[in-house]
């Protein structure tokens, strides 16, 4: 058994026309987080936990942002190639819990999506709770075992 943590932090965008994406979900009324990719920070800390258990150092070593090919990149393909990684080395997810942290806008109706959309990426329980602080942050521990 192996455990990874990840934690990932973005600002709320100036940009009007950018979508708030977390967890794979749209929360609809938001306004977006800036970002090279789409700024989802929940898979970005899942992504981070899934390389820090099986040692794969981060997900900017992986997709760095300087690079144009990840630009408005869907984090779930981010999250998905993260766990195809994992599965190379041998590697396969039997848990992960997260928790956003957000001041605004409330999660809570968009937190079953997530769990579900997640669980399925990952091939294992994913559990998604939120709690209130200013800007928005994502913190998520993930368990692999090898296979
Ligand atoms: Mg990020």
């Amino acid at each position: 058994m192996r455990i990874g943590q990840g934690i990932d932090v973005h600002r709320f965008s100036e940009d009007p026309h950018r979508r708030l994406v977390l967890g794979g979900v749209e929360v609809e009324g938001a306004r977006g987080l800036g970002g090279h990719s789409d700024a989802d920070a929940v898979c970005h800390a899942l992504a981070d936990g899934v390389l820090g258990a099986v040692g794969l150092g981060d997900l900017g070593r992986h997709f760095p942002d300087t690079d144009p090919v990840w630009e408005g990149a869907d984090s779930v393909a981010l999250l998905t190639a993260v766990v195809r990684m994992a599965a190379e080395h041998g590697f396969a997810c039997v848990n992960a819990d997260c928790t956003i942290i957000a001041d605004w806008p409330r999660l809570a109706p968009y937190t079953d999506a997530m769990v579900e959309r997640l669980s399925t990426v990952l091939g294992a329980p994913v559990s998604v709770k939120a709690t209130r602080a200013e800007g928005v942050a994502c913190l998520a521990v993930v368990l692999m075992e090898a296979v």
